[in-house]
C-alpha cells in the first residue's frame, strides 16, 4: 500500500542572514501520527527551521505545506489557527496557575468574541466552561492533572516547561514543534517528558517536529530523523541509519 501523503512538507528551504546561510535547501516531509526529529550541532539552524515553519522567518527559497495549505507566506497567528503549534528553546512561565496558562492557549481558539466576553453573556460563559473542561483534559494528558489550579511558579522546573507543551497542545494542533522539550530537565523529568509524548502521539494521532540534543530521547520517541549541519541537511533516515553515518559522526565529533 502507498504511504499516506505527509501532514507537513518541508521543500527547499533556504534562509539567509546578513552574511549568513542558516538554512541551506532543507527538505523533509512528516508522516501523519509520527515524530520526525530535527537534529544537529549548535548552530546548525534547527530553531530557524522552526521559525520559518511558524511564520517567524520568511524563507529566501523553498515552501513549507501542511496538507493542501501552503504556508509559506503565512503570518504565525494564521499558521497556528491552521493547525501548527509549537513551544519555544528557553520560554518557561512563571506566571499564573497552570489553569491560567492553558486558558491563554485556549484563547487563540475562542469562538465568542471580546466583547461576549466581557460582558459575560451566556453564550461566552458556557464557551469558557469547555475551555476549561478541555485544558483540564490536557493537564491530565502532559501529567499536569495534580497541579491543574497550582501557581507555576511552586512547580518543578521539568513541570513548568511542560506547561509550555501543554499550553502549546491547547491549539488543538495537527502539528506540534517541540524545541528542546527536555533541555535542563533532570533525568526523571526527561522519562516523564518522554512518556508523556509518546502517549500524546497515541492517544491524539499528533505528528510532532522534535528538536532535540538529548540523543536517547530522540532515539527512543523518533520515526524519522533529519540531520543538520550550518544549515545544510547532510543525512536523513531511521535513527538507526542516521546514528551509523558517517556524515553524522563526523559533524558531531568535529573530525
Ligand atoms: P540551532 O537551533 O540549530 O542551534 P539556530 O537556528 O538558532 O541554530 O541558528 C542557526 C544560525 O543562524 C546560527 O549561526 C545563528 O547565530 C544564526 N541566527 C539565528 N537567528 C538569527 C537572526 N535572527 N539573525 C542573525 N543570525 C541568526
Ligand atoms: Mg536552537
Amino acid at each position: 500500500t502507498p504511504a499516506a501523503p505527509p501532514v507537513l512538507d518541508v521543500r527547499d528551504v533556504t534562509v539567509r542572514f546578513a552574511g549568513l546561510t542558516a538554512l541551506d535547501g532543507v527538505s523533509f516531509t512528516v508522516a501523519p501520527g509520527s515524530v520526525h526529529a530535527l537534529i544537529g550541532p549548535n548552530g546548525a539552524g534547527k530553531s530557524t527551521c522552526f521559525n520559518v515553519l511558524s511564520g517567524l522567518c520568511r524563507p529566501a527559497a523553498g515552501s513549507v505545506t501542511l496538507g493542501d495549505t501552503e504556508l509559506t507566506r503565512l503570518a504565525p497567528h494564521r499558521i497556528a489557527a491552521l493547525g501548527v503549534a509549537r513551544t519555544f528553546q528557553n520560554i518557561v512561565t512563571t506566571h499564573g496557575t497552570v489553569a491560567d496558562n492553558l486558558m491563554l492557549g485556549r484563547h487563540a481558539l475562542s469562538r465568542a468574541g471580546f466583547a461576549a466576553s466581557a460582558l459575560r453573556l451566556p453564550s461566552a460563559r458556557r464557551e469558557q466552561r469547555e475551555h476549561l473542561g478541555r485544558a483540564r483534559e490536557i493537564a491530565e494528558l502532559t501529567g499536569l492533572g495534580s497541579h491543574f489550579d497550582s501557581p507555576v511558579a511552586l512547580l518543578s522546573y521539568g513541570d513548568r516547561k511542560r506547561v509550555e507543551l501543554a499550553r502549546a497542545l491547547c491549539l488543538e494542533p495537527r502539528v506540534l514543534l517541540l524545541d528542546e522539550p527536555v533541555a535542563g530537565m533532570n533525568a526523571a523529568e526527561r522519562a516523564r517528558t518522554a512518556e508523556v509524548v509518546g502517549e500524546l502521539r497515541a492517544e491524539l494521532g499528533l505528528s510532532v517536529v522534535l528538536v532535540e540534543h538529548d540523543m536517547g530521547l530522540v532515539m527512543r520517541l523518533a520515526d524519522d530523523v533529519t540531520v543538520l549541519d550550518f544549515g545544510r541537511p547532510i543525512a536523513h533516515g531511521t535513527p538507526d541509519e542516521v546514528r551509523r553515518d558517517p556524515e553524522v559522526l563526523r559533524a558531531y565529533l568535529g573530525t
